[in-house]
């Protein structure tokens, strides 16, 4: 079996590690040379708006998946004709439109923070009177990473928040002060399959994810309850394929929806070493139509982002258990090269070897 993924990123290149013990192959298509697949898979190097480029991609492919959720709804689409594409062109559109992923949390009774669409100024001032402050304003599509975001404490900072994303669709939503993030990640199988695994916390900096601790210490079986219905309504509506991730927030016991990834997710990566089937593996196995592997965590497992630069491995590899994933990519400020996993059989341990990871390069938790 041959699969096309969209996106040549670190995600891809980790669905191919995890492709090519099942017989999988692959192709990518990136429009950057440079890409973390290029050392280990064929790759396409070509815009994803390319007709030509469209045309000769999906030739001898199985099934044709994506690792970055930015790619133009058209392309999927246009290569549905040739090939089936999973998660579905419209799983992908829901999750390129804030506002469309609201409506759809709301619409099955998963909670997201209180939302009003903004397209003028006028619009914004009428927001910020039904939302109330402190509000996010967001933009709609293309934002990641905390990019194309803007906190609006009070009333003057409105017209400062207009002028710097004001002129393309956004959505303003209310500030939630939370006591911490999660995020639920879920599979379904081509037959309607559902595997989940345990709810994730997850340490943001300026947007970035730093830290995933798995299982999330302290969840009651309520709540992992709330979250996994939560991905398997929106999985179901869609009637999705593959891996998809759900962020919330977590304010006393309640759950507010943020947002949806239609891919594997940063913050699974700890399943590679922490649960009997990574969300890698799992995807594909979605995606090809096979049976999907258990998603439960075996021990206990801290994921840290290696950012802006990364350390020599054997200072990685000193910590008993720790585990190291390099992207291949050059180091940028700002820019997730590799992570570490550590993993341990209980969670004080765990937090013991991820202490010895603090101060480490790019190791910024
Ligand atoms: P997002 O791009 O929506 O994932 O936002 C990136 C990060 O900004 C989140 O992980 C939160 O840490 C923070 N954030 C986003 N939206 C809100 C909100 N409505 N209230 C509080 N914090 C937020």
């Amino acid at each position: 079996m041959k699969v096309g993924v969209l996106g040549g990123g670190q995600l891809g290149r980790m669905l191919a590690l995890a492709g090519y013990p099942l017989g999988l192959r692959f192709r990518f298509l990136d429009p950057a040379p440079e890409s973390p697949v290029e050392e280990l898979a064929e790759l396409v190097v070509g815009r994803f708006d390319d007709l030509a480029v469209l045309a000769q991609f999906p030739d001898g492919l199985d099934v044709i998946t994506y690792e970055f959720e930015n790619v133009p709804v058209e392309a999927a689409r246009h290569l549905a004709r040739s090939a089936p594409v999973h998660p579905s062109p419209r799983a992908l559109e829901v999750s390129q439109d804030r506002l469309a992923e609201k409506t759809l949390f709301a619409s099955l009774g998963i909670t997201p923070a209180p939302f009003a669409a903004v397209d003028s100024f006028a619009d914004l001032e009428k927001a910020v009177g039904e939302v109330g402050l402190p509000a996010v304003l967001k933009t709609r599509r293309l934002g990641y990473d905390g990019k194309g975001q803007m906190t609006i404490r009070s009333a003057a900072e409105v017209v400062a928040a207009w002028r710097g994303l004001g002129g393309v669709p956004l959505v303003l939503e209310g500030f939630v002060a939370f006591e911490r993030e999660l995020s639920q990640i879920g599979v379904r199988g081509r037959d309607g399959d559902v595997a989940l695994y345990p709810l994730v916390q997850n340490h943001h900096e300026g947007g970035i994810l730093r830290l995933s601790i798995a299982p999330a210490p302290d969840v009651s079986d309520q709540l992992q309850e709330q979250a996994g219905t939560a991905v398997r309504m929106v999985m179901e509506r869609l009637d999705y394929v593959g891996v998809l991730a759900v962020e919330f927030f977590q304010k006393g016991g309640e759950l507010i929806a943020n947002e949806m990834a239609p891919r594997v997710h940063n913050s699974g990566h700890w399943t590679i070493e922490g649960a009997r089937t990574s969300q890698f593996e799992n995807h594909l196995r979605a995606v090809v139509g096979w049976p999907l592997g258990p998603a439960e965590a075996v021990g206990h497992s801290a994921m840290v982002n290696l950012i802006g630069e990364v350390p020599t491995p054997p200072r990685v590899l000193a910590v008993p258990a720790a585990h190291l994933h390099l992207y291949g990519k050059k180091p940028r400020a700002g820019r997730k090269l590799g992570h570490v996993t550590v993993w341990a059989a209980t969670a004080a341990e765990r937090d013991e070897k991820m202490a010895r990871l603090r101060g480490l390069p790019g190791c910024l938790v």
